[in-house]
């Protein structure tokens, strides 16, 4: 039976209604917001754990599923997907979501339900359907729920991810490739729908050339962008925003999937409710084939400081833009949006498609363009949402 057959089968064990399940406990008021260190949080590893076990991974923290974040107040929760092929089975790739949030301010609840209960659900459809595949993995797979992603504990020692990438509880050498989940559960805007975004393939030719052999999925867009795009602020400067970071900084191989930060992100509105499920079961498909060809894939992960994507990233900015600026009536489309970032997208648009041209026809571009690019993507997630405010 042919490998692809064989993982799309296998990946059609995906449940919307689990999906929904998980979700909805853990974006429920009686967890308040998944703060780390809180009672909530505690009951959404419970259930983390739970799910790990019955979906027959093997505990792989420092005790048991778990590990403790030394550093700050949080819990990491471990567990590993034997590969069957030494020595290609010593090698892992990771799979991963945060499941923290910012828990509760007086009585407002923030319940995170795309951030991140959004990317913990498909995590663990990802982890379940591989008990479908009838031949073996070949590295073998950790999935890791990591606490403390979020304010004030982000990009400091006591982050979950990077606290794991100090104290890993494998070799980090064996780490073939990480992959990072973020807000999987929305569209950017009606009308624009069914995208995907994926970062950090431009570091890694296998990482690319896995991407290419998955298979489509209808009703989803796959869209490359290098991460600069999303990362890459005037004056600021480089503001990462999700787990791979602490990874991509030990130079590890990484795809980081994302649908963006929706207008309620990091709002008490981030509820169950708001998510596209049926767009989340695509997403769990398309991740647990990646993921299977990760591990079965006999080439080596290889990182590559200078990989780039530029004309990939160009195209969905372009398409971005003129969708956006060709909208009749942007206050209903994009509501609480402001002139002033409606009046920049206008300014980026014959620029963009400029440089765009150019990298169509083969020609190279230079540094100011590609930050043409990398402000005209930023004025793009920031149309409705306030990126700074974490
Ligand atoms: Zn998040």
């Amino acid at each position: 039976m042919d490998m692809t057959r064989e993982i799309s089968d296998a990946g059609s064990s995906v449940s919307q209604e689990r999906l929904i399940d998980t979700v909805r406990y853990l974006a429920s008021d009686e967890l308040e917001g998944r703060a780390s260190g809180t009672d909530g949080s505690r009951k959404a590893r419970a259930y983390i754990e739970e799910a790990f076990r019955e979906a027959g991974l093997v505990p792989a923290g420092s005790d048991g599923y778990l590990q403790k974040i030394e550093t700050g107040v949080g819990t990491n929760i471990i567990g590993r997907l034997d590969g069957a092929d030494p020595p290609l089975g010593e090698e892992v790739v990771i799979v991963s979501a945060h499941y923290d949030h910012l828990g509760r301010s007086g009585d407002r609840i923030f319940p995170g339900a795309d951030d991140n209960a959004s990317g913990v659900a498909v995590m663990l459809e990802v982890a379940r359907a591989q008990q479908a595949l009838r031949s073996p993995l070949g590295r073998s797979i950790l999935f890791i729920a990591f606490d403390s992603e979020e304010p004030p504990y982000f990009m400091t020692g006591a982050m979950g991810s990077k606290f794991f990438v100090n104290h890993p509880t494998v070799p980090i050498h064996r780490i073939a490739m990480m992959i990072g989940t973020d807000l999987l559960g929305t569209d950017p805007w009606p009308g624009w729908e069914g995208q995907l975004f994926v970062m950090g393939e431009e570091k890694c030719p296998v990482a690319t050339s896995v991407l290419d052999a998955v298979a489509g999925i209808e009703g989803l867009a796959i869209r490359r962008l290098g991460i600069h795009m999303v990362e890459q602020f005037p004056i600021w400067g480089r503001h990462p925003f999700s787990d791979y970071a602490p990874f991509r900084d030990r130079e590890i191989p990484f795809l980081f999937f994302t649908c963006g930060r929706p207008s309620f992100y990091h709002s008490p509105r981030d509820t169950a409710d708001k998510l596209n499920y049926e767009k989340m079961s695509r997403i769990a498909r398309f991740i647990f084939s990646t993921t299977v060809l990760a591990s079965r894939t006999a080439e080596s992960f290889r990182f590559e400081r200078d990989g780039e994507n530029l004309l990939s990233g160009a195209e969905v900015i372009g398409e971005g833009l003129e969708f956006v600026l060709d909208s009749r009536s942007p206050s209903k489309v994009f509501p609480g949006y402001t002139r002033l970032a409606w009046m920049a997208l206008k300014w980026w648009r014959p620029k963009v498609r400029k440089i765009l041209a150019k990298l169509r026809s083969g020609e190279s571009i230079g540094q100011r363009e590609i930050r043409v690019l990398e402000r005209a993507s930023l004025g793009l997630q920031s149309l409705t949402v306030k990126l700074l405010r974490r």
